[in-house]
């Protein structure tokens, strides 16, 4: 037995060299307790006003405004605080820094899109006397999660004319709410429950109730759709062409709801990448005469493989980053913006899979993140050996985590899943072909790319002063 002495040296020995994975919670006192729970108060509100790519630009425009952000094409004199959006889908807020902007620039860039169902550019047709919408989902959703729930209709239609109209439908508790009918268990042993669990509800059959009143007159084929049609014709002015100009979006009617007696997680559609979104438009929001320069990216169709002219693949980072050059005086050419990304270092704010519960098994336990453990940095996504991922060094991996401990910010590593079984993709890589350092850090979620993800809200919390932390960094 070793001396009460002995004793205390083995244990200090002990903490000194283990890795030490603590939760969030145990380190937070009563007032630092409160300010999480106001955070996530702030963050739900976010999360039921962003339901879409174009909502959750808004939103970051109108914090951008009050924050005093100037929108670059206004008049820019005697500012340091520029925003850009494109398309509507994609934005970037920037500070100027008080030191060459060549010598790079701090980036956060998350992303604006979450899995949902689009409805087809022909989605209105009737069958067995009922109107229907027909759907081609976006992004990696499981099916048969969007059957039997309510869904709200959210998008843009470009009328014949050129006059746009939004529409957003079954927010409101007053207004109607859309869905898609799942089989009754009396008839789904052989349709349904004899399939491979992927293949029991397939893409084609997420077909969306839009009515069941026929038009009056008897004789016309198609009542049903047709009578949606006047009412649609009635309401908004539309006729059924206009669909072909739309980009109309289903998305979970409910709203971001606290879980749990202890009221500490947050169940919500979206979180995937808006809890990334929100944390470090907030982060950004705080910082005031920063050392370097910096950027918060908000990008779009990253769900999809960052494809399109509003995804990390599309130039728009050059074209913020000319933008900050400008502002700050320096003559802009190609080799200049090329030299300040490649000297940039960058986060990419991403959610990663938290340990779950249920499913132990798909996680390698030492390296999964888990729920309540703070930020978790992903050093490398990708699958099967690594492939598709941009693997931050060790001298990145080393220089964020001096930042993150001098903060005292609770972090933990993650990966997506066992090797040879997980893997995914971020916006990393396309960052990276830059040059910058990059690499992926967020919150951890239970239930990602469900219509309900879970996120804890002292992971949510963490993740925004760990960004506040990056951006404001003096190492
Ligand atoms: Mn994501
Ligand atoms: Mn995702």
């Amino acid at each position: 037995m070793p001396e009460p002495d002995e004793k205390e040296d083995l244990k200090r020995i002990k903490d000194k060299l283990l890795l030490n994975r603590e939760m969030v919670w145990d380190h937070l006192d009563e007032k630092e307790k409160e300010r999480v729970f106001i955070f996530a108060e702030g963050y739900k509100d976010f999360l039921n006003r962003a339901k879409t790519e174009r909502e959750t630009v808004e939103e970051v425009i109108r914090f951008a405004d009050e924050r005093g952000f100037k929108r670059v094409g206004a008049p820019l004199k005697k500012t340091k605080k520029i925003y850009r959006v494109n398309h509507h889908k994609v934005m970037a807020m920037g500070i100027l820094g008080y030191k060459p902007i060549e010598e790079g620039i701090r980036i956060i860039a998350s992303h604006t899109d979450s899995p949902r169902l689009d409805l087809k550019q022909n989605p209105l047709y009737q069958d067995v006397d009922l109107s229907l919408l027909k759907t081609h989902y976006y992004g990696g959703i499981k099916k048969y999660q969007w059957v039997s729930r309510s869904l709200a209709l959210h998008g843009k239609i470009i009328k014949k004319d050129g006059a746009e109209l939004c529409l957003k439908l079954g927010e409101d508790a007053a207004e109607p709410v859309f869905t898609i009918a799942d089989l009754a268990p009396h008839l789904s042993r052989k349709a349904q429950y004899e399939k491979k669990l992927e293949d029991a509800v397939i893409g084609e059959k997420l077909n969306i109730l839009a009515g069941s009143i026929p038009f009056p007159d008897k004789d016309t084929k198609d009542r049903i759709k047709l009578n949606v049609l006047k009412y649609l014709n009635d309401n908004f002015g539309l006729i059924e062409e206009d669909f072909v100009s739309a980009e109309l979006e289903l998305v979970p009617a409910e709203k971001a709801r606290d879980i749990g007696w202890d009221k500490s997680l947050i169940g919500s559609y979206g979180q995937d990448d808006r809890v990334c979104v929100y944390t470090s438009m907030r982060a950004i929001g705080d910082m005031e005469n920063p050392k370097h320069t910096l950027l918060a990216l908000f990008l779009d169709k990253e769900e999809i493989g960052s494809e399109g002219n509003t995804s990390a693949k599309s130039r728009f980072l050059e074209a913020v980053v000319s933008d900050l050059l400008t502002l700050a005086g320096v003559t802009v050419n190609e080799a200049v913006i090329r030299r300040s990304l490649m000297n940039s270092k960058a986060i990419s704010a991403d959610v990663n899979c938290a340990l779950d519960p249920d499913y132990q098994d798909v996680h390698e336990k030492m390296n999964a993140a888990k729920i309540g453990y703070g930020i978790c940095i992903t050093k490398f996504t990708g699958s099967r050996g690594k492939v598709g991922s941009s693997d931050a060094s060790a001298e990145y991996v080393g220089w964020l985590r001096q930042i993150f401990n001098r903060k005292n910010i609770i972090w933990q590593t993650g990966e997506l899943g066992k090797v040879d079984e997980g893997g995914g993709g971020t916006i990393a890589k396309f960052l990276a072909s830059c040059g910058m350092d990059i690499i992926d850090c967020g919150v951890a979620l239970l239930g990602m790319h469900s219509p309900f993800e879970v996120s804890s809200k002292a992971d949510v919390y963490t993740t925004y002063r760990a960004y506040r932390a990056f951006l404001s960094e003096d190492l």
